[in-house]
């Protein structure tokens, strides 16, 4: 689960870790009375989306009066910002932080994540902060240093100060930099986040360390344990989609293809996913109904695939174990009733009840594709696509 950049800045205050003074703002009005609640005469408008990249595409501007801060605001409140993480269609921002302006002497980049190949916490440290780090990964690897966290000593006051100094952060700052780190450490593990991701941190003219940006992700497996982080989502920020898809527990990942995928096991998803691609199509999304699935999640299912404007064609790939292949069939019969098809659907039904499923299909009206085997169901689906284009 993703946050917002104001909510998370909340978290690491609350936590020790030092953050520049804030508020959010829902309206203009809100935008100036925060500006004149924090005092000072250099404020920075920032728009809160789920994405990174607002700078460079308008939502982060330096205001030097009030009357920059109320013009600025209008101007981002509301308006679609779209950044290279946003995707063309971009966010519409409906919060702004209106934090202090900070007098940055130097930008440095900070962030944590789990390794899964190490299954270690691995904190990530450069000089070269601002920018994005996937380009400095990319064209300058060597600016990036890594401290791998032993989970049973944590983050040692040693690692954090090596990363300090391999990352050049003056020797005056170290133990301001290393009681950062620290801190940001253990926000990462007492919160169960998958990211946290402080581009830039800062020192400033006044010889403070400080996060001017926070990236927190967290593990939606571990939120049963942390309400106060639930109560931070943001349901406009996420894909309808896919909150529509938890509803019903499907797991449902939108992507940007146009084949829609229905696939009973997270296995088998992400084998048809490869499939379909293997053969030249894009997947549209990824979709696992489950093992326990009834009709009507089926076709709760099929309508949310194909509410999907790029989907031009769906692939029923189903292995019936606990799964029956009969109530995959029926669901899809129901949800051809709701919903108008007008795209081409192939089908591959494999295991339990097979005959019944392939039945029910055979004498319901709809138009299906019969696929004999995976591979031939992705090669008919990316064939029928390519057809109808
Ligand atoms: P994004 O990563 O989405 O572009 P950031 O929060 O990192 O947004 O802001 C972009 C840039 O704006 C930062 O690298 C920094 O140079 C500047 N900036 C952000 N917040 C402040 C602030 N409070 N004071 C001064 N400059 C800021
Ligand atoms: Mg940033």
């Amino acid at each position: 689960m993703n946050i917002h950049e104001y909510q998370g800045k909340e978290i690491l205050a609350k936590n020790g870790v030092s953050v520049p003074k804030g508020n959010v703002a829902f309206t203009v009005e809100e935008a100036v009375e925060g500006a004149k609640q924090l005092g000072g005469d250099v404020w920075v408008v920032k728009a809160q989306i789920h994405a990174g990249g607002r700078g460079k595409a308008g939502g982060v501007k330096v205001a030097k009066s009030l009357e920059e801060v109320k013009n600025y605001s209008e101007s981002i409140l509301g308006s679609t910002l779209v950044t290279h993480q946003t995707g063309p269609e971009g966010k519409e921002v409906k919060r702004l932080l209106i934090e202090e302006g900070c007098h940055i002497k130097k930008e440095y980049y900070i962030g944590l994540v789990l390794d899964r190949a190490t299954s270690r916490i691995v904190m990530m440290g450069s000089e070269e902060g601002g920018t994005e780090i996937e380009e400095i990964a990319e064209n300058q690897p060597e600016k990036i240093f890594k401290e791998v966290v032993d989970p049973i000593v944590g983050l040692t006051a040693f690692q954090a100060r090596r990363l300090a100094f391999s990352i050049n952060i003056p020797a005056k700052q170290i133990n301001k930099a290393v009681s950062f780190m620290t801190g940001l450490y253990n926000v990462f593990v007492e919160k169960d986040c998958s990211i946290a991701e402080i581009n830039p941190l800062v020192l400033t003219e006044e010889g403070d360390i400080m996060a001017l940006d926070a990236k927190l992700n967290f593990d939606s497996n571990a939120l049963y344990k942390h309400p106060d982080i639930v109560a931070y989502r943001d349901l406009e920020e996420e894909d309808p989609k896919e909150l529509e898809a938890s509803k019903y527990d499907l797991s449902y990942i939108a992507l940007s293809g146009n084949i829609g995928c229905m696939v009973n096991g997270a296995g088998l998803a992400m084998a048809t996913m490869d499939i379909v691609k293997h053969y030249g199509g894009e997947p549209a999304n990824f979709l696992d109904v489950g093992g326990g699935a009834t009709a009507e999640k089926v076709t709760e299912a099929f309508k949310i695939i194909l509410s999907d404007q790029n989907v031009k064609g769906i692939f029923v790939n189903i292995f019936g174990g606990i799964m029956k292949c009969d109530v995959i069939a029926t669901g899809i019969v129901e949800a051809a009733k709701q919903v108008s098809l007008n795209v081409p659907l192939v089908v591959r039904l494999e295991g339990t009840n097979v005959e019944l499923g392939k039945q029910i299909l055979q004498e319901s009206s709809i138009d299906i594709i019969a696929a004999e085997s995976m591979a031939d169901g992705a090669e008919k689906i990316v064939a029928a696509v390519q057809e109808g284009k």
